[in-house]
C-alpha cells in the first residue's frame, strides 16, 4: 500500500531539492501537486481540502530554520499533517479482567480473521488469556473457521453453540457469562457482503447484550471510497471506538488509510499486514508518515528526536585516531543494536533507493553477524594491526569462524572503508554510494 503516492511524494520533494529560498509561489505549486497526489491515491476530497489548507497555514510565512533546506522544511510539514490525518497510535484498551471486543465488518474483509490475529497478539505479546467467540451463524462454515484457527493456534474458543437453532444473539447471551474468566473476550459478529438495516439492528443488539469496551470495524484497504462510506455507517449506529486496516500488504492507492480517522474520527488501532496469525501490528502513524514519504527515520533526526547518543557513539568509535578492528568490532554491535543495516538504514534518507541496491546485492544483516565473528576469531595484536594479517593468520582466522578467507579479506577492505564513511556520516550521498560499493562486493 502507499507505494504510488509514496513515489508522488518523493518525486514532489526531490524537485524543491537545490533550491535556496521557499517562495510563496513554490509553496502554492508544490501543495497543488501534493493536492493531485493525494486525490490519485483515492483519499476522499473533503480530507484533501483540509489537508493542504492545513499545509498551506503552517508553510506560509514559514522562517526556514539555518540548516535545514526548504525541501526539508516542506517533508516536515507534509510528515507532521500525514501524522495527524492518520491519528494517534493507541492499543486496546484493557483495564481489567472480564473486557469484551466486539469485531464488526463486512463480510470478506477479513474480519474473521482479524478477531484471532488481535487474539493471538494479545495471547502471546501481552499475555492475555484470550476466548474467541464467533457469531458469525449466516456465513456458512465461519464458526468452523474461527474453531480450526483458534484450535491450532491454543487460543480458546466459545464451543456451546447449536448451529441449528442459535442466533447470533443467543450465542453473544450464553458466552457473556464465561467474560470474567478471561482478562478478554473477542466477539467475530456476522458480516453480510453489503451495508443493511437488518445487520446494523443485530450488531447494535449484540452490543447491548455484551457491553463492549471496544468495538472495532475492520476495513478493506484494498476497497478505497467505499470501505470509508462503510466505516461512517457503522460508526453512526455503534459508535466505533477504533479500526483496524486489513490488507495493507496489498497495492491498494492508501486512500481508505488516510481518510478513515478523519471521516469517523475514530483511531485506527491495528493492522494487518498478511495472511498469517502474526500478521498484525499495532498501527503507529509516525511509522506509516515516514514509509509514505520514504523517509525512514530522518525526520527524527531532524527533530533530534531519535537517540542521537546511538549516533554519536557510533561516531566516536569510527572516528577516533587509534581506530582498529577492535574499533570495528563496536561499531558493528552498534549496528546490531540499532537493527542490523536495515536499522541503520533507517536513519538515512532515500532508503527506497538503498533498498533496491541492497536487495540486488543479496546483503543481509547476517552480514554483521559474521564479520563480528571474523573478528573475534583474531587475537588481540591482529585486532590492533590488522596489517599483520599475512595470508596464513587469515586462512587460520577463516578457519576459526567457519567463514572462507574471502570473506575475512573482505572485511578487512569493508574496515578501511568504514573508517572514510563515518567520518561522512552526515552526508547521505557519501553513505548512498558506500551502500553501493558494498553492496557490490
Ligand atoms: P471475513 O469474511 O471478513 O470474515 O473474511 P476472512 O477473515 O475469512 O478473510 C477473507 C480472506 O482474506 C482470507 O483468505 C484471509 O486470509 C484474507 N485476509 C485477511 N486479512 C488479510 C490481510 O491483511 N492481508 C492479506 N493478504 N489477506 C488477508
Amino acid at each position: 500500500m502507499f507505494s504510488a503516492l509514496s513515489k508522488k511524494l518523493t518525486s514532489i520533494i526531490n524537485g524543491l531539492k537545490g533550491r535556496g529560498i521557499l517562495t510563496e509561489d513554490a509553496v502554492d505549486s508544490t501543495i497543488r501537486e501534493i493536492r493531485i497526489s493525494l486525490l490519485e491515491a483515492d483519499v476522499a476530497l473533503s480530507v484533501v481540502k483540509a489537508f493542504t489548507t492545513n499545509l498551506k497555514e503552517k508553510l506560509v510565512g514559514k522562517k526556514i530554520i539555518n540548516t535545514i533546506t526548504p525541501e526539508q522544511t516542506i517533508i516536515k510539514a507534509v510528515y507532521d499533517e500525514l501524522v495527524d490525518l492518520l491519528g494517534s497510535s493507541e492499543p486496546i484498551l484493557y483495564d481489567k479482567k472480564g473486557t469484551n471486543v466486539l469485531v464488526v465488518g463486512l463480510q470478506g474483509t477479513g474480519k474473521t480473521t482479524t478477531a484471532a490475529k488481535l487474539a493471538n497478539l494479545l495471547k502471546t505479546k501481552f499475555k492475555k488469556n484470550v476466548l474467541l467467540v464467533s457469531l458469525d451463524t449466516y456465513r456458512p462454515a465461519a464458526i468452523d473457521q474461527l474453531r480450526k484457527i483458534a484450535n491450532s493456534n491454543s487460543i480458546d474458543f466459545f464451543a456451546d453453540v447449536n448451529l441449528e437453532t442459535d442466533s447470533p444473539i443467543t450465542i453473544a447471551s450464553k458466552a457473556i457469562n464465561k467474560r470474567l474468566s478471561y482478562d478478554i473476550t473477542i466477539y467475530d459478529t456476522a458480516g453480510r457482503l453489503y451495508l443493511d438495516e437488518t445487520m446494523m439492528t443485530e450488531v447494535a443488539k449484540i452490543k447491548e447484550i455484551v457491553s463492549p469496551n471496544e468495538i472495532f470495524l475492520v476495513i478493506d484497504s484494498m476497497m478505497g471510497q467505499d470501505a470509508i462510506n462503510t466505516a461512517r455507517a457503522f460508526n453512526e449506529s455503534l459508535s466505533l471506538s477504533g479500526l483496524i486496516l486489513t490488507r495493507v500488504d496489498g497495492d491498494a492507492r492508501g486512500g481508505a488509510a488516510l481518510s478513515a480517522k478523519f471521516i469517523t474520527n475514530c483511531p485506527i488501532k491495528y493492522m494487518c499486514t498478511g495472511e498469517k496469525i502474526g500478521d498484525i501490528e499495532q498501527f503507529h502513524a509516525d511509522r506509516v508518515a515516514s514509509r509514505i514519504l520514504d523517509k525512514g527515520d530522518v525526520l527524527g533526526l531532524i527533530e533530534n528526536a531519535m537517540d542521537a547518543n546511538m549516533i554519536d557513539d557510533v561516531k566516536d568509535i569510527a572516528i577516533g585516531k587509534n581506530f582498529d578492528l577492535n574499533g570495528m568490532e563496536k561499531y558493528l554491535m552498534q549496528l546490531q543494536k540499532i537493527g542490523g543495516v536495515s536499522g541503520f538504514l533507517k536513519f538515512i534518507p532515500g532508503i527506497g533507493k538503498l533498498k533496491e541496491q541492497l536487495n540486488a546485492s543479496g546483503m543481509s544483516d547476517k552480514t554483521v553477524n559474521r564479520q563480528i565473528a571474523i573478528i573475534r576469531s583474531m587475537t588481540k595484536d591482529e585486532r590492533r594491526d590488522y596489517k599483520v594479517l599475512n595470508s596464513s593468520r587469515r586462512r587460520r582466522i577463516a578457519a576459526g569462524c567457519a567463514q572462507e578467507v574471502a570473506d575475512v579479506n573482505r572485511l578487512i577492505k569493508q574496515f578501511e572503508q568504514v573508517k572514510i564513511m563515518m567520518t561522512k556520516l552526515q552526508n547521505p550521498k557519501a553513505i548512498q554510494s558506500f551502500a553501493g560499493k558494498w553492496g557490490k562486493r
